[in-house]
């Protein structure tokens, strides 16, 4: 059998697989990517991961065909460098292709972490079968891919599709990114759990106040149990949100979207709204024709996509 390590460097999490190429993943392992850690020792504490999953697969690295990485943008698919990710704060430009190939002595290829995600979802996951979609994970950032006409689209360099970092508010929050007004600057885990600590800040009265670290799992929770500040930034999220939804339906009639991410997999607190509002904005016919679902391949997808989509450079050498 053939088989790739699919790695996902992620801001929060670090997570290999090894997977077959009929997208079975053999043995998964996550840990947390050390926040604050600077490139070399996150991708040293990604070479044992890797080692360590592919040992307890039964395997070698020699047995391996390729190992697939999927990361946080932006990057260059081709060469393999990841250019200063806002969600790896302080990495600058680091060629994670070659460092990581040095490490394990086996061909690298890197891809878009959402990228990779979309690839996943689309041939083992939620999208399977589906011509025209969209997937978005609403984690630590916004990221996001898109599947046109039955092909997975990567613009030049591998970072087509960014939708996360379109432009919501005319100079408003700034995102990690540097620009402003980002739908990431809003709709992240991290800008939700943020939006909820500033208004606690400005004098606003939750329950949420008696934390000393709110995340956004704690805003969706108190938001359920009617705490009325937690609702409010809930309801703006899924708001703004459902607006950059309606936009891209325009753009690209999908037939489908599938939301993944932490966020998203709080269930119907975030889908149904979003589904909703979505449909009500986006122009007819394409707002009645998408379905909006949640992803199914959770944590694994990155890796199931990073090494799907290395399987298919492997055999067409691109
Ligand atoms: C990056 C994307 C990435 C997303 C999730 C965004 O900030 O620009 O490339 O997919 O975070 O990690
Ligand atoms: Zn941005």
């Amino acid at each position: 059998d053939d088989f790739v390590l699919g790695l996902d460097v992620g801001g929060t999490k670090l997570a290999a697989g090894v997977v077959s190429a009929d997208g079975r993943v053999q043995a998964f392992t996550v840990t947390p990517t050390g926040a604050g850690d600077g490139p070399e020792q996150v991708i040293a504490r990604l070479c044992r991961l890797a080692r360590d999953t592919v040992s307890s697969a039964g395997l070698r690295l020699a047995d391996l065909t390729a190992v697939g990485i999927c990361c946080c943008g932006p990057l260059d698919s081709r060469s393999g460098v990841v250019h200063d990710p806002p969600n790896l704060l302080g990495w600058g430009d680091v060629p994670l292709a070659d460092l990581v190939a040095a490490e394990l002595g086996v061909r690298v290829w890197v891809e878009n972490d959402a990228t990779a995600a979309t690839v996943g979802e689309w041939r083992f996951g939620a999208g399977r079968g589906i011509r025209d979609l969209l997937y978005f994970t609403v984690s630590t950032g916004v990221g996001s891919g898109a599947v046109i006409d039955g092909r997975v689209f990567r613009g030049g360099r591998g970072n087509g599709g960014e939708l996360g970092h379109t432009l919501m508010v005319a100079d408003g929050r700034l995102c990690g990114c540097g620009a402003r007004g980002c739908l990431e600057a809003y709709a992240s885990g991290t800008a939700i759990a943020a939006r909820a600590r500033e208004r606690i800040d400005d004098g606003g009265h939750s329950t949420l106040a008696a934390l000393t670290d709110i995340n956004a799992a704690d805003v969706a929770r108190a938001a359920r149990a009617g705490d009325a500040l937690a609702h409010a930034v809930w309801r703006e999220t899924t708001d703004l949100f459902a607006a950059a939804l309606a936009g891209f339906i325009n753009v690209f009639e999908p037939q489908l979207i599938v939301l993944g991410g932490g966020v998203a997999r709080t269930g119907d607190q975030f889908l149904v709204p979003v589904r909703e509002r979505a449909r009500v904005l986006a122009m007819r016919p394409a707002g009645e024709i998408v379905e909006v679902r949640q992803a199914q391949l959770a944590e694994k997808a990155g890796v199931v996509g990073a090494a799907a989509a290395a399987f298919d450079r492997v055999t067409t050498g691109e």
